[in-house]
């Protein structure tokens, strides 16, 4: 061997050594897997301190699909193995069981070596440890999902909102016609409630109204939907109930708020606090639309108002 060969050799082996140490340093795991035998041919010494297995311990593929969270293991073996199978360089995020048994997510970044002939050789990789992304971003989904469902709720009394009543509104109505099944629709009104307020203040105002939504909750079947629809309003939707069922759930309403016996001692009607209704019923679609359903029944309501109030008026079959 020529004296340019040994500096050549010593510094081929300097390079190696600088790599090596390079990619030890690093926080991703650095790993090679032999595609022939699906063993480890080498795996970063930094897996330990992450994960709590030696580096020893991984040997075959078998070593880190058995490491993995079960609900994962499966989607994410055979992506790899298909995806290395074509040759396609690729990526999987999943949980990776550690010694103490918890689990770290992990996102792998694999690239496949493949040899002159174009077999697929090799697969060689990255491990990186995002758990803190994955915390963020749970974290985030979480919020979202708690914002979305806020802003579908009425703050003072926790049931829906207008903005929650008008999506139901509109999809019950689609899924009446489609199934061709009547739909109910029902909406109060608290009487002199403007006089409550000014007998007992607007804190205890606020408080009826809580109790209100509270009656009306528990009055109604699991599949009826309540909203507060504004001040001292709240509406009914009532799916597949017909104007005789409907009539017996707002019966219900009425029983509920009579046995709660709110005082109103500033009503002209009644010691008690009354509420008025106005009820309609329909097969959707057949001649109206949902804005004259609304219409006609808010026209009912208004008529129980003039009927001296405390009252029930259906309005016309169409
Ligand atoms: P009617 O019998 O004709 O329905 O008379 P009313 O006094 O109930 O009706 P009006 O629409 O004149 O007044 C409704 C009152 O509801 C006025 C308003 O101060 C009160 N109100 C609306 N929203 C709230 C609320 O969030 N809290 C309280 N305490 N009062 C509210
Ligand atoms: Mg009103
Ligand atoms: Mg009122």
């Amino acid at each position: 061997m020529s004296v340019a060969d040994d500096s050549a050799g010593q510094a081929l082996e300097t390079d190696a050594s600088i790599y090596k140490t390079l990619l030890e340093s690093t926080r991703a795991i650095p790993w090679k897997i032999d595609w022939k035998t699906l063993q480890f041919a080498y795996i970063g010494p930094q897996i330990e301190p992450l994960l709590g297995w030696s580096q020893e311990s991984w040997v075959s593929v078998d070593d880190w699909a058995t490491r993995m969270h079960p609900d994962d293991r499966e989607w994410v073996v055979n992506f790899c193995v298909s995806q290395s199978q074509s040759g396609v360089d690729h990526e999987a995020d999943y949980r990776a069981l550690t010694a103490s048994g918890d689990y770290v997510w992990i996102r792998d970044v694999v690239h496949v070596v493949r040899d002159e002939a174009g077999e697929v050789e090799a697969l060689v990789g990255f491990m990186f440890d995002i758990s803190e992304r994955k915390r963020t971003e749970q974290e985030l989904l979480r919020l979202q999902k708690e914002l979305e469902e806020l802003s579908l709720r009425d703050g003072l009394t926790g049931v829906a909102n207008r903005r929650h009543l008008d999506q139901i509104l509109e999809q019950e109505w689609e899924r009446a016609q489609r199934h061709n099944q009547p739909l109910s629709l029902a909406i109060f009104d608290i009487d002199y409630f403007k006089q409550y307020n000014d007998c007992y203040g607007h804190l205890q105002g606020d408080e009826c109204l809580k109790q209100v939504a509270q009656l009306l909750q528990a009055a109604i079947r699991s599949g009826d939907f309540l909203a507060r629809f504004g001040g001292e309003e709240f509406v009914l939707v009532l799916p597949q109930t017909d104007r005789v069922a409907a009539q017996r759930v707002i019966q219900r309403c009425y029983e509920q708020l009579a046995k709660a016996g709110i005082a109103h001692s500033d009503s002209p009607i009644s010691e008690q606090l009354t509420f008025s209704c106005g009820l309609g019923s329909c097969l959707p679609g057949a001649i109206e639309t949902l804005e004259a359903f609304v219409e006609r029944v808010d026209r009912s309501l208004y008529e129980a108002k003039h009927r001296n109030r405390n009252a029930l008026v259906i309005a016309d079959t169409d």
